[in-house]
């Protein structure tokens, strides 16, 4: 598929999900930016977006000093959403990843603010609570979001089959190199580097029984989206 097609669905799973989240009464606001952590990842559509954006208002030069700031210990994904949903559903075992709580702020946070805000990747944006993360020590979640979530990030990684998913840093540091966002746009990515994980199509959608009902008008608006 080629590049604007797939960034056009993009842009539509993001109108669909924020509709979505709106029906709940969440506690986000501006400048609350504790969920902003080092741990943020992203598949190569999302980071395409955010490069694209820094490459036409001229902040390019920005990538250096996000690098300079990114935590050595943040988290690194060894497999895709895709990819867990595949291994759990034949009951495979997963490798163990943790997640340094402790990795820090993420590095292009300024005064508790995101630069990028309009072009954030889904990974920012589904991260949402009903109550201040930082009064409470963590996102009061509903159940029920956590599995639309989910849901969203597969089918994005779905529409990137032929990408990667990284850290957010991993990703922008990949995207910022002209070759590689050639090779990107014209489908002709290899193996995954060091660092990033291979895309693939969904075979498995993770939704508990008990919300298979509820997701179902949902599912068939995302999979109505076209272009
Ligand atoms: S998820 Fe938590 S930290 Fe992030 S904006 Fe919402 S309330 Fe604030
Ligand atoms: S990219 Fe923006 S929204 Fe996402 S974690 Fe970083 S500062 Fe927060």
């Amino acid at each position: 598929m080629e590049i604007n097609a797939k960034l056009a669905i993009l842009e539509r799973m993001v109108a669909l999900y924020d509709e979505f989240v709106e029906t709940f009464d969440l506690a986000c606001e501006k400048y609350c930016a504790h969920c902003c952590t080092a741990n943020v990842t992203m598949t190569t559509l999302e980071g395409y977006l955010v490069v694209d954006h820094l490459i036409q208002t001229g902040q390019l030069d920005q990538v250096a000093p996000i690098l300079q700031k990114a935590h050595p210990d943040r988290f690194v994904p060894q497999l895709s959403i895709n990819r867990m949903a595949d291994i759990c559903a034949r009951d495979g075992d997963l490798p163990d990843e943790t997640i340094d709580p402790d990795a820090g702020p993420c590095p292009v946070l300024i005064d508790q603010a995101c630069p990028f805000y309009a072009v954030r990747p889904f990974g920012c944006r589904c991260m949402v609570s009903a109550r201040n993360c930082g009064e409470i020590g963590y996102a009061d979640m509903d159940p029920f979001i956590l599995t639309v979530n989910d849901v969203f990030l597969q089918h994005l990684e779905h529409v990137d089959a032929q990408g990667y998913t990284g850290n957010f840093v991993d990703i922008i540091q990949f995207l910022a190199d002209a070759e590689n966002r050639q090779n990107y746009v014209a489908g002709r990515l290899g193996a995954a580097p060091s660092g990033l994980v291979a895309n693939q199509p969904v075979f498995v959608l993770m939704i508990p029984p008990e919300h298979r009902r509820r997701i179902q008008p949902l599912l068939d608006r995302m999979r109505a989206i076209q272009v």
